[in-house]
C-alpha cells in the first residue's frame, strides 16, 4: 500500500512524506549515511540526547512543567514580546497538524522509537552497533587548536585506499595505498574521489565522504579584526574566480549571540554585525541560490535578519521552514507554548540573484511552498538536522548543485563545508566500527 511505501521510503533515504501536506519526519543519521561508501555514522552517538530512560524524560517534562509556572506572566507582554507571539500564533496551527499527521502514522512511530538501535541505519558498513570507533577517546577542538600560534603550521594527511587513488596520468587505478599531506587551517581540502577518505590529524582519525570538501577556518583576533572592519574574511578565498562557478545552495548557521546566560554553548559566538559582511551575493552563482539560513526564535534576531541581514546580503525573502524536536516516543520536547523554550527552530529561505543580473538566469529557483515542517529527533547541543537534500529540490537546471554550508559541524557529498571546526562530527568516534 501507498502507507508501506513510504515507509520503504523512509528507510531507504531517510525522508518519510506525510500524505497531501508539507510536513516531512527525517531521521539524520539515514540521510547523512547517504553520503558515505564505506563508512556509517553511528545512531547511539548521533542520538545522544533524546533516547534516555523514561526515568529521565518523567523529569525534563517536571522541569518543564516547573519552567512553565515560572514563565506565566502575570503583566501584560510587552511590544517586541507581543510580536514573537504573533509569529507563533501564525506557525502554531500547521506545527499542531504536523503533530498529528506524525501521531497517525503509527508505522514509522514504531521505527522512530528504535531509530537508535540503529538496525540497518542505511549505513553501508552497519555490522556493529554502538560505541562507534574506539581508535580515539580525544576530542580536538579545532577552536583551540586554531589559536596557538603554531596553527599554521598544522598539517592533515589523507589516506587514499588503492582502489580510488587514480594515477598522475588519471589512468587506470594505482595498486598501492598512498597518502598526501595538506595544511590543515585556512586551506580548501578536497576529497575528490567517489569514495570516502580517512584523514589523520594530530592522532585521531576523520572520516572525510565521496565528493567533500572543508575548509577549516583560523579564528584569532587578528581574523575578528578583519571580518568585522572590512568584508576581507577568509571567506572570500571561497568566491569563485569564473563567475558562473558559484553557490546555488549556501546553508548558514551562525553562531548567534544567545540572550540567555545560563544556556552554556560549546562555541565561540559573534555579535550581529559580523554576519553583515559576509559576501553572500558574491558566493552566489549567477543563475541565483537559495540561502537557508538558521535562526534562534528571539524577536530582536528575526528583525535584524529581515531588516538588515537580508538587504545587506542582496537576499530576497522566500519562507520560512520550521524544525519541530520530537521525543523518541514522538512527544515534543517541550509545550508548543512554552515562551523561551518552543520546541521548534526556524530556518529562513531567500533567493539571491548572484552577481549579474538577468531575469533567464533566475529559472533555476523553483517556488518554495509555505509553511513546511520538518519534524525529527534532535542530535547534540545546537546540532541541525541535514536539510540540504530537501533544499535541493527546489534548485532546477542543468549541471550538479553546487552547495555550500557556512559555520558547518560536519561534511556531506556534493557539499564545501566552512567553518572553524567543520571536521567536529567527522571524528571516527561518531562512526560505526569499519
Ligand atoms: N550547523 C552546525 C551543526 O549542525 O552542527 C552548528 C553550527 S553552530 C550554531 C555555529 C558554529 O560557528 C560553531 O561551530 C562555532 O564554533 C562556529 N564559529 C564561531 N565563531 C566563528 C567564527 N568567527 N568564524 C567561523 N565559525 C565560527
Amino acid at each position: 500500500s501507498k502507507l508501506n511505501q513510504n515507509l520503504s521510503t523512509f528507510l531507504e533515504s531517510g525522508i518519510y512524506r506525510f500524505e497531501d501536506s508539507n510536513f516531512v519526519f527525517i531521521d539524520p543519521v539515514r540521510v547523512l549515511n547517504q553520503s558515505y561508501t564505506r563508512f556509517g555514522v553511528s545512531p547511539s552517538s548521533y542520538y545522544s540526547r533524546f533516547f534516555e530512560s523514561s526515568d529521565t524524560t518523567q523529569q525534563q517534562s517536571s522541569n518543564s512543567r516547573k519552567r512553565k509556572r515560572k514563565e506565566k506572566k502575570p503583566y501584560t507582554l510587552n511590544e517586541r514580546e507581543r510580536a514573537a507571539d504573533r509569529r507563533h500564533q501564525e506557525a502554531k496551527p500547521f506545527l499542531l497538524k504536523a503533530c498529528e499527521s506524525l501521531r497517525r502514522a503509527t508505522d514509522l512511530l514504531e521505527v522512530i522509537s528504535k531509530l537508535r538501535d540503529g538496525s540497518d541505519s542505511g549505513s553501508s558498513s552497519s555490522k556493529s552497533i554502538g560505541s562507534g570507533s574506539s581508535s580515539s577517546t580525544v576530542e580536538h577542538s579545532f577552536i583551540e587548536l586554531g589559536r596557538v600560534w603554531q596553527a599554521p603550521l598544522y598539517e592533515i594527511t589523507l589516506k587514499f585506499h588503492p582502489s580510488n587513488d587514480r594515477n598522475e596520468a588519471g589512468g587506470s587505478p594505482t595498486t598501492q595505498s598512498c597518502e598526501r599531506v595538506h595544511p590543515v587551517f585556512n586551506n580548501l581540502i578536497v576529497n575528490e574521489t567517489s569514495e570516502d577518505l580517512e584523514a589523520e590529524f594530530m592522532n585521531t582519525r576523520y572520516i572525510l565522504p565521496q565528493e567533500s570538501s572543508f575548509y577549516v577556518l583560523l579564528i584569532n583576533v587578528f581574523a575578528f579584526y578583519i571580518m568585522l572592519k572590512s568584508d576581507l574574511g577568509q571567506i572570500h578565498n571561497l568566491i569563485p574566480a569564473e563567475n558562473d562557478r558559484g553557490f546555488n545552495l549556501i546553508v548558514v548557521d551562525p553562531p548567534w549571540e544567545n540572550g540567555s546566560a545560563h544556556q552554556k554553548l560549546k562555541y565561540p559566538t559573534l555579535p550581529n554585525k559580523y554576519f553583515l559582511s559576509l559576501p553572500i551575493k558574491k558566493l552566489s552563482h549567477t543563475e541565483g541560490a537559495i540561502v537557508a539560513l538558521w535562526v534562534t526564535n528571539r524577536e530582536k534576531l528575526r528583525c535584524f535578519v529581515e531588516e538588515e541581514l537580508f538587504p545587506t546580503w542582496g537576499v530576497k525573502y522566500m519562507t520560512t521552514f520550521y524544525w519541530l524536536k520530537v521525543n523518541a516516543d514522538s512527544s515534543l520536547i517541550s509545550d508548543l507554548d512554552l515562551f523561551h523554550h518552543r520546541p521548534y527552530e526556524c530556518v529562513i529561505l531567500g533567493q539571491c540573484h548572484g552577481e549579474v543580473v538577468d531575469s533567464d538566469n533566475m529559472s533555476k529557483i523553483k517556488t518554495v511552498p509555505d509553511n513546511q515542517v520538518i519534524i525529527s529527533v534532535p542530535g547534540d547541543y545546537s546540532r541541525k538536522p541535514p536539510i540540504g537534500g530537501l533544499l535541493k529540490e527546489y534548485i532546477s537546471g542543468h549541471g550538479p548543485t553546487r552547495c555550500l554550508e557556512l559555520f558547518a559541524r560536519e561534511m556531506v557529498s556534493g557539499w564545501v563545508s566552512w567553518g572553524n571546526e567543520p571536521l567536529h562530527f567527522q571524528d571516527s568516534q561518531y562512526f560505526d566500527d569499519c
